[in-house]
């Protein structure tokens, strides 16, 4: 693996992108806004392995931001993608690949009874709240703070990920009224909801939880959280939308809800179950479910949803994601854990390493944490120079404290090695590092 500290090529390319690309993403967490520097311009990836623009290689900790479990390219998913795409492309009619991965994630995810297929975990979570709101009748919904959920107007108060990295309370262009209705709790506080719940008597369609957050950096739920937040919706006659967006097919074959059991009204999907490709899915009980139209009044429909190249490359990647493949899933997130703490202690930082299954993350932090307070509360003004020094050593993290790290099955040996021979100096560099000397 060649790896280089300078990237001209991608500095150049970044340049061309900002003249026509507001700030040059696509997504804003992509721009380095919080870590500083240029963006690494992808031209391929294999394995665990991403190349760039200027050549260097780097072991990829991101996967696409979630979906690259069996790591990139991999043959069975790539074969799938080539055989359809050569059947055309799109039809804007039914196809029985959609059927049976619909299928798929039913017979994985129990309480999921009926699915529907759209493009990307944001549309699946503003339909799940629509859906949610027309089957109850009522407007307001419950988040909580630090858990992102996709673009959605009503969804991005107090959200995590790009909108924490930036610092932002919500969006201009968010009106009055569509944040109106969103009530925003602290993560891993029952008490609050209960107290929402009691001040909006009959008012509350949903709450809507990411299954584990991965959002504000990675905070799982406490013991029994999920289950108390089932609880207070079937007492509050809301609905529980559990966001496995991230957590679904990753965390273990069938998602959260194979880690803790606990059964929302409907859960939304992305990430996994499209193997990369711009596919995602809402679903749950049938009762639910059967409002969207046409057999239902909920409207809610798409062009390009269930595209047939993109239903391959999901169905490939769920069947290729065996037993094995979650076994080295798991160990890989302990094992980068375990490099992450023993460096940190030698540097002599305090620092909590936080798991929910194979997601993980580093906080600079005295004490666990458990919400979006805590989380910013973090010393996050250190991880800009623990990030470059990673970058500059061949290891390619998350550009933001507020992010969750993602493994894939396909981490080697020789990937390991990197990553160990990285960590001291991005540890030292996180121990140098002063709130002055940061813009983050
Ligand atoms: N929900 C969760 C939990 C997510 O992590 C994300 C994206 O990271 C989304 C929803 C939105 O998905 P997308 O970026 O595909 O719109």
């Amino acid at each position: 693996m060649e790896a280089v500290s300078s990237s001209p090529a991608s500095a150049h390319l970044f340049d061309r992108a900002a003249a026509i690309i507001p700030g040059g993403v696509n997504s804003p967490v992509r721009a380095f806004h919080s870590v500083g520097g240029t963006p690494r311009f992808i031209t391929s990836a294999r394995g665990c392995t991403l190349t760039d623009a200027d050549g260097a290689e780097y072991v990829d900790l991101v996967c696409s931001w979630g979906p690259m479990i069996l790591g990139h390219a991999h043959p069975a998913v790539v074969e799938a993608v080539r055989k359809v795409a050569v059947d055309g492309l799109s039809f804007g009619a039914p196809t029985e690949a959609e059927i049976e991965l619909a299928e798929e994630i039913a017979a994985r995810v129990e309480p999921v009874e009926r699915v529907r297929l759209v493009n990307s975990g944001t549309e699946a979570t503003m339909s799940a709240v629509r859906l949610a709101r027309g089957f109850t009748g009522r407007s307001k919904i419950i988040k909580f703070a630090g858990c992102y959920h996709g673009h959605v107007d009503a969804l991005l108060a107090d959200a995590g990920s790009g909108v924490a990295t930036l610092g932002l309370p919500t969006s201009p262009g968010v009106t009055g009224a569509q944040a109106a209705d969103t009530i925003v709790v602290p993560y891993n506080d029952l008490d609050a909801v209960a107290a929402a719940f009691a001040a909006n008597p009959g008012q509350i369609a949903c709450v809507i939880t990411e299954a584990a957050a991965g959002n504000m950096g990675t905070v799982a739920p406490q013991p029994g959280y999920n289950a108390g937040l089932r609880r207070l919706t079937s007492e509050n006659g809301a609905l529980l939308i559990m966001d496995e967006v991230m957590t679904g097919f990753r965390v273990s074959r069938s998602g959260w809800f194979g880690r803790d059991g606990v059964a929302g009204d409907l859960y939304t999907f992305g990430k996994v179950m499209s193997g990369g490709l711009p596919a995602a899915a809402f679903g749950g009980r049938a009762e639910v479910m059967n409002r969207l139209a046409p057999i239902g009044p909920v409207y809610q429909a798409g062009t390009l949803s269930g595209n047939p190249v993109a239903v391959a490359a999901g169905l490939a990647s769920l069947r290729a994601s065996d037993a094995d493949v979650y076994a080295a899933l798991d160990r890989n997130a302990e094992r980068l854990g375990a490099l992450m703490s023993s460096a940190l202690d030698t540097a002599g930082l305090a620092h909590q390493v936080q798991f929910a299954g194979n997601m993980v993350s580093v906080f600079f932090a005295d004490h666990p944490v458990t919400d979006y307070a805590a989380a910013k509360a973090s010393q996050t003004w250190r991880f800009p120079a623990f990030f470059h020094a990673l970058l500059d050593r061949g290891v390619y993290a998350p550009p933001s404290p507020f992010e969750t790290w993602f493994v894939s099955a396909a981490l080697d040996e020789d990937a390991f090695d990197r990553i160990a021979a990285a960590l001291p100096a991005a540890a030292a560099a996180a121990a140098a590092a002063t709130p002055e000397g940061s813009d983050a």
